[in-house]
């Protein structure tokens, strides 16, 4: 019964600047749930330095995408 549906990673808003962002790639800081973006900045601010990592990098969702999401939710809830 269980229907193999596609495993699409979650995409959440970020409370911080109200841009959506995969879940898996959400990361807290200082209490704060943000997104990469948000991450980015803060944690630059925070150290004083430049953030050289590109782990942050890699795409990001659109508001399309998250509002298909949350269009798709009231369709598959038998
Ligand atoms: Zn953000």
């Amino acid at each position: 019964m269980a229907k193999h549906t596609e495993q699409k990673e979650k995409i959440v808003i970020c409370k911080e600047c109200q841009k959506p962002e995969y879940w898996g790639t959400m990361r807290w800081l200082e209490g704060r749930c943000l997104c990469r973006r948000c991450y980015r900045a803060r944690w630059e601010r925070l150290n004083q330095r430049e953030y050289k990592w590109d782990d942050l990098d890699g795409p990001r969702p659109t508001m399309e995408e998250y509002q298909e999401q949350e269009a798709g939710k009231c369709v598959n809830t038998n």
